[in-house]
């Protein structure tokens, strides 16, 4: 033991002065320090520079639903890692260390609540879990969103927050492409909307899957929204792409998407989206 060792375990115990770092938050768009609770109460939105964080299920269905309405639905049961996967580390020990870090059991949640008194299914993916990766929960949990929808006669909502598919589970990941391609299909069969809220990231498998399939594509303001990175396009067209490429603001002016809207503005205009599209007795 070094004498310094000695000295400090001679010395009476002193508890750790209490950290203030969880009272604060600093904004990734403009570095600003916002003090936690403010940063909640403004949905996770910075009062500076209006960067929108990145949120997990609970919060969106928090700030989306009337109060009292949610109902977390049932998680999907898929076999894990069927490939026996392993990298520098082994899949099922990431599936864990993801469990235990977001306290979810995958990257995608479903609930069902009302907006403003209007029923619907909302499926949200967590970019914390993983990357957001689509992998085989993924798109059975999608797939159970839609079901549930279709049962309650009422639209489904999805927000996308992915890197793509997950590799770990190789060809099963891209199968649910497909998937969830038909189930959105049951869904218009249904006579139902199913609506898409990009938020940042969305990107790969997931952008050239149920992403860009809404019937009403929606955006939060200044997501990276893509389907192969900058650089790789970059590379391959050997041109310099325009700085705000691969943006929402840039897939509205461009006609890939419907609006950009910001997350406080969300509830009211998919009331208004719900109230709309769901009046089938009055075409
Ligand atoms: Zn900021």
């Amino acid at each position: 033991m070094s004498w310094l060792n000695r000295v400090r375990n001679a010395l009476p115990f002193v508890a750790r002065k209490e950290t203030t770092d969880h009272l604060w938050h600093k904004c990734k768009g403009c570095g600003q320090m916002i003090f936690n609770k403010e940063w909640e109460e403004n949905l996770h939105v910075c009062p500076q520079c209006d960067h929108h964080g990145r949120i997990g299920p609970k919060e969106r269905f928090q700030q989306l639903f009337d109060d009292g309405s949610v109902e977390i639905l049932p998680n999907p049961k898929v076999a894990e890692d069927p490939l026996k996967f392993r990298d520098s580390k082994r899949y099922v020990d990431r599936l864990k260390a993801a469990r235990t870090d977001t306290g979810e059991q995958d990257a995608y949640q479903n609930a069902y609540g009302t907006i403003a008194g209007r029923g619907c299914v909302i499926g949200v993916q967590n970019f914390a879990f993983m990357g957001g990766s689509m992998g085989q929960f993924v798109g059975e949990a999608f797939i159970a969103g839609v079901e549930a929808a279709i049962a309650r006669g009422v639209p489904y909502i999805v927000f996308t927050a992915s890197g793509g598919a997950r590799m770990q589970e190789g060809i099963l990941s891209l199968m649910q492409m497909p998937r969830t391609t038909v189930a959105i299909e049951m869904l218009h069969d249904a006579g139902l909307p199913y609506l898409v809220v990009l938020t940042d990231p969305t990107s790969g498998g997931v952008m050239a899957a149920y992403a860009m399939l809404g019937d009403v594509q929606i955006a939060e303001p200044k997501a990276t929204l893509a389907f192969t990175g900058r650089r790789v396009i970059e590379s391959t067209i050997r041109e310099k792409l325009p700085e705000d490429f691969q943006t929402s603001e840039y897939y509205r002016d461009h006609g890939l998407i419907d609006r950009v809207t910001h997350r406080r503005d969300l509830p009211a205009e998919l009331a208004q989206l719900i109230e709309f599209l769901g009046r089938k007795e009055a075409a």
